[in-house]
Parts: structure tokens; sequence; C-alpha cells
């Protein structure tokens, strides 16, 4: 007690139900690129990111949390892998919370699973607008999981591609991929990893701990955004391949120690140094794509800016046409 008084104020209430009502792919994008953008400016920073295996049901959960101008707070969450099982739930739960950067107070409380495919898909978008070649026909889908439809989405609602071609482990999922080409009228094959050669711009998003995409498997020029790799151990694509590439990522430090990075700076074919956050592109302090045969690398590891700064767009949004639950506290 420090003899302050504590006046009351709002908490607004955004939950999982409404998330799909009030983000657009489009809003997802700019919350997405402004965030990348003012991390990259030294304007934004992502506090260090805790992840802790808890003593029951198998369950990992975690915070990432930072600061970028106007907002501050964290999501808390993680993975479950026996709710759909036991109880019907899905496996992936977490939560944002916002707080008021001039006072700490919290300010705002939002469903996060929703917001998590959203915004995964919005940096591997901004990473095609910015360094994909502007005449990339062929979209390549490596996976074919929860997480890919959304990466699906976005990429053809940011750029005119004209076919989208798609692989995966397990093909018995690769109907997930077809469905959203033929709702968004796109031509849609299946092929196999050396197949990989006709596309222009890749995105590989799933689980994976080995390689599957080889550098025989990408043509001069493509882009590509490895999405899937957010963990130590978890590795997608062969790392000589990023020696070779001009690789980007959302953080330096997650790309090397969690990101795709992780095993070619490991195997010292690849330094800190060699990587770039997208966010100077996106400010004009990096030329970015320099030639139309240079393979550009976008390391998504997933940042917390990311669901901050998408879950403070949808709390605005909820605030001002009355929608969020706004609670005194
Ligand atoms: P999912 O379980 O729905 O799908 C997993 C995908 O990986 C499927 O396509 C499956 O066939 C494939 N797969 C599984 N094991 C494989 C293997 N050994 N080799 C190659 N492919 C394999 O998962 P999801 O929710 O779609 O998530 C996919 C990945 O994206 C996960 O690794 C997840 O942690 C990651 N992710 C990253 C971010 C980020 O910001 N970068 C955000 C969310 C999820």
């Amino acid at each position: 007690m420090d003899g302050a008084p504590t006046a009351q104020h709002e908490l607004a209430i955004v939950p999982e139900g409404m998330i799909a009502d009030l983000l657009t792919r489009d809003a997802a994008f700019a919350a997405v690129e402004d965030v990348f953008a003012a991390m990259a400016a030294g304007k934004a920073q992502n506090f260090s990111v805790v992840r802790e295996a808890m003593p029951t049901e198998d369950a990992l959960y975690g915070f990432k949390g930072g600061v970028a101008p106007g907002v501050l707070g964290l999501k808390a969450g993680g993975y479950w892998p026996h709710n759909l099982d036991k109880r019907g739930l899905i496996n992936h739960q977490s939560t944002v919370f916002l707080f008021e950067p001039e006072t700490g107070r919290v300010k705002a409380m939002v469903g996060g699973n929703l917001l998590t495919a959203l915004r995964t898909a919005a940096a591997s978008s901004v990473s095609i607008k910015h360094l994909a070649r502007p005449d990339a026909k062929v979209l390549g889908m490596i996976g074919a999981g929860h997480q890919a439809t959304f990466q699906m989405r976005a990429a053809l609602e940011t750029h005119d591609f004209q076919k989208v071609i798609g692989w995966n482990l397990h093909p018995e999922m690769l109907p997930n991929l077809a469905k959203v080409a033929d709702e968004l009228d796109i031509p849609f094959d299946a092929v196999d990893l050396p197949g990989m050669v006709e596309a222009d711009a890749i995105i590989t998003i799933t689980s994976s701990f080995a390689p599957t995409l080889l550098a025989d498997h990408v043509s001069p020029g493509t882009h590509i955004a490895c999405m899937g790799t957010d963990t130590i151990g978890k590795q997608e694509v062969e790392p000589a391949f990023l020696a070779r590439s001009t690789v980007f990522c959302d953080e330096v430090a997650q790309s090397t120690t969690l990101g795709e990075a992780q095993h070619a700076v490991a195997a010292g074919l690849l330094g800190e140094s060699d990587i770039t956050q997208i966010g100077a592109v996106i400010n004009g302090t990096h030329p970015g794509r320099t030639s139309t045969d240079e393979i550009t690398l976008f390391d998504g590891t997933g940042v917390g800016l990311q669901d901050l700064a998408v879950a403070s767009s949808i709390v605005d949004t909820a605030v001002a046409n009355g929608t969020a639950t706004m609670v005194k506290i």
C-alpha cells in the first residue's frame, strides 16, 4: 500500500468465440507488418520466452511478452495433448493479456487461439509481400495441418498466385489444402518434394524434426517462408540451403536459437550477422531481394509482439463497436 487512491477502471474482455468476427485478415496483416517494422527500428521489444513442462497432462505452458508503442502484455498458453481425446477441447490453448503501458493496469483479456493462427499466417504473408518476386505465380505448400490452411489463405489473399502445389508427409491430409484452393477457385496439385521446383514461393508449416525441403527441391528466385520451426530441435529445411539463401527473420535472437536457422548456426554455416529482421526491409533500411535469381528465406519463429499487436487491434475494434464485455475492476 502506498496510500494512493485505487480508482476503478474497465477491463475489456473479448472471448475466443468473437475473434473470427472481429479480426479481418487485412487487420492482422497490418498489425504484424507494423510491429515487425517497430521491432527493427528499436521501438519494440520482445521479452524472454518462458516455456515449461507441466507436472500433469503432459502439458507445455509458457508466456510470450513484449512492449511496443501503445502496447504492453503477454500471451499465456501452450499445448495440452489430451484435451481433444479427454474433453473434446482443442489441444492448443492461449489467452492474451494487455496492460496500459502508462500505468501497468490490466486493460484487456483476449482469446488467443484463432488469433495465433491468423498472426502466424500474417507473418508469412508479410514476407511474401516484401520478398517474393512480383511475378511469382506458383505457391508451394509443405504441410497440411491446422496452420497450413490459414497460411495458404493469407498468401493467396496477399499475392496474385495462379496455382498452388502441395506436399505433406501424411498425404491423407492434403485434401485440407485442396478444399481451400477450391473455395478460392484456384487450381491445386499434389506433388512430390522434387516437384516443388515449380514453386515461386514456398511455405513450410510442419512439426517436423528433420529436414524435408532440400536445396535440390527449390528453384533460383524462390522465396521460402519457414513457419513450422518454433522450438529447439524442430527442422524443416536442409541447413546448407540457408547458407545459400538470403535469410530474414522476425527476430534474430529467436531465429538463431529456436527457429529454422538454429541448425545452420549450430553447424557454423550461418552467423547472426547474416540474418536480417524483416522489419528492416519494411522500413527501407535493407533492400530485401536484389535480384530475380536470389533465393530469399524468412524464418518466422513467432514472437509475442505479433500476438499483442493483433490482440490490441481486436480490442480497439471490439471497444469501438460495443462488442467487448467491459468489466469495472
Ligand atoms: P498440425 O498438427 O495440425 O499439423 C502438423 C503438420 O506437420 C501436418 O502437415 C503433418 O503431416 C506434418 N508433420 C508431422 N510430423 C512430420 C514429420 N516428421 N515430417 C514432416 N511433416 C510432419 O500442426 P499445426 O498446428 O499446423 O502446426 C504446424 C507447426 O507450426 C508446428 O510445429 C507448430 O508448432 C508451428 N507453429 C509455428 C508458429 C509460428 O509462429 N512460427 C505458430 C503456430 C504454430
